[in-house]
């Protein structure tokens, strides 16, 4: 799955279950239970086998795919920090809060980001390539429309979990 979709869930663990010391983990757990669902991603292991490196048009999706996780999980560990009901000012914010949900954004693509080393800089250790085989072999692809659709579902409906 696209990393978008798995910080959102992500964030929406840090809402819900609000204990670091279950919400970190879950949100870990979360990722791999949402590559079961029907998805599409760049075929990335494919085209390093194939061609020794990934394709210039699956760079660009990972890095569009990155960069948005990113600027959405900042947004929504933002928005949910601050205390409902009270002016939006720095005093009603709270960081511990915001820590929680940017470390459950982190946990939940921490399993892809393990495998970065290897697409990227083609370095791999034995644990890498187990990790790697087993996210191969949990994943659950789909056609580009049907497996994109599943995602932005999982991105509604994890949003409404977080502002519902
Ligand atoms: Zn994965």
């Amino acid at each position: 799955m696209l990393e978008t979709p798995h910080v959102v869930v992500g964030a929406a663990i840090a809402a819900r279950v609000v204990n670091p010391l279950l919400a970190i983990p879950l949100a870990f757990i979360s990722h791999f239970v949402l590559d079961r669902v029907p998805h599409w991603n760049p075929h990335i292991s494919t085209e390093k086998r194939l061609y020794g490196h990934i394709t210039k048009k699956s760079v660009a999706v990972i890095v569009g795919d990155a960069g948005l996780a990113l600027a959405v999980g900042t947004v929504i560990a933002t928005t949910t920090a601050f205390t409902p009901g009270m002016p939006i000012t720095i005093e009603y914010f709270d960081w511990s809060k915001f820590a929680l949900t940017m470390a459950c954004c982190f946990a939940s693509v921490l399993p892809d980001l393990l495998e970065a080393p290897y697409f990227f800089m083609d370095s791999k250790s034995g644990a890498i390539a187990k990790l790697m085989e087993f996210q191969k072999s949990i994943q659950n692809d789909a056609n580009p429309t049907f497996g994109l659709l599943t995602q932005i579902l999982t991105i509604g409906a994890a949003l409404l979990w977080i502002y519902g």
